[in-house]
């Protein structure tokens, strides 16, 4: 039997595994198809506190998980499966196979960005193609860039991106934002944001370096293809939480976010949810660690309790 088992090797899972770490519990630490989360696959992070000239994201990743081995921390690379609430304790199936059974859980499995699904677009975040506005936003300044979606997330990203882009172009499938009112209207009275309706990105051009330097743009009336420059194109079309193996057995929202009680705990005694997989408001690094920090804290009380 386990004490400590932490899904997720992002900002919350690590910091989790810190402090579960520290305090003696040598909690075991599932790396899934993600290793490292969302930061693992951005340049630099500008906004993490305490790195003066930003940090790589990889390499903030790895510092995480070095500490996290300093105190103590085991990892292994395997997915969940399949979860079962027993009653002191919870099972998991890793990979299909094996059963594996721990008094508490720590679910810190992210939510993974939705991409458009074109060709060769994995080999473009990073160069040009990203999904975080706030991360990446700032290494375009005085060019024209563009956000894909219609939704409060890519009018907020398009609205942000003005402050360092030259222009914003807002790609949307339809002629109607999703967003709420007041945050589409505030995108749209911009002056730096054009919108384009009813088109939607068919090919990313890479220049010489292998970095974005336009995209094929297909308008889905007419039919007709055309060629707009930007420098970066960020994708806001929605996060899916990684919570298939919990569903039916974790409450949460209607597009799968575990829901959190009284701090990090879920419906299931000695089961906690920290970082994205629980959260669609802040989704940055540092929220996501802090609350990694409060699951490993709240398990650790649970464990003193039990005991
Ligand atoms: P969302 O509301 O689901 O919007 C996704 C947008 O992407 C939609 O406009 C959708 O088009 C478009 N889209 C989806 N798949 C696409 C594809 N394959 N190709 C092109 N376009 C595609 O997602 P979100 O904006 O990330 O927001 C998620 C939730 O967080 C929402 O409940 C939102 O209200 C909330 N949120 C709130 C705030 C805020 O209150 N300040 C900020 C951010 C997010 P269609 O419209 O045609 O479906």
């Amino acid at each position: 039997m386990e004490k400590v088992i932490i899904v997720g090797t992002g900002c919350a899972g690590l910091t989790a595994a810190i402090y579960a770490g520290r305090a003696s519990f040598e909690p075991l630490v599932l790396e899934g198809r993600e290793p490292g989360g969302q930061l693992s696959t951005t340049t630099l992070v500008e906004n993490f506190p305490g790195f003066v000239d930003g940090i790589d994201g990889p390499m903030l990743i790895m510092n995480m998980k070095s500490q996290a081995q300093r105190f103590g921390a085991r990892f292994q690379y395997s997915t969940v499966t399949a979860f079962e609430p027993k009653q002191d304790y919870v099972s998991l199936q890793l990979d299909g196979a094996e059963w594996i059974d721990t008094r508490t859980l720590i679910i810190s499995s992210g939510a993974s960005a939705r991409w458009l699904g074109l060709p060769r677009e994995r080999a473009f975040v990073g160069h040009g193609l990203t999904s975080c506005a706030t991360c990446d936003g700032a290494f375009y300044r005085n060019v024209p860039v563009a956000v894909v979606g219609g939704g409060d997330s890519a009018c907020e990203e398009a609205s942000f991106l003005t402050r360092f882009a030259s222009k914003v172009y807002l790609i949307h499938r339809r002629d109607k934002l999703r967003a709420s009112k007041i945050v589409a209207e505030r995108a749209l009275a911009n002056p730096k944001v054009e919108p384009v309706w009813n088109s939607a990105i068919t090919e990313y051009l890479a220049d010489e370096q292998n970095e974005m330097r336009a995209i094929n743009l297909r308008d889905l009336v007419t039919g007709a293809v055309r060629e707009l420059e930007v420098k970066c194109v960020f994708v806001a079309i929605g996060h899916t939480p990684n919570t298939a193996p919990f569903r039916g057995k974790l409450d949460m929202d209607e597009e799968g976010y575990l829901l959190q009680k009284n701090g990090t705990h879920t419906n299931i005694s000695g089961v906690f949810a920290a970082g994205d997989v629980a959260d669609r408001t802040y989704r940055q690094a540092i929220t996501a660690s802090g609350q990694g920090c409060a699951a490993a804290l709240d398990a650790e009380r649970y464990l003193v309790n039990f005991e």
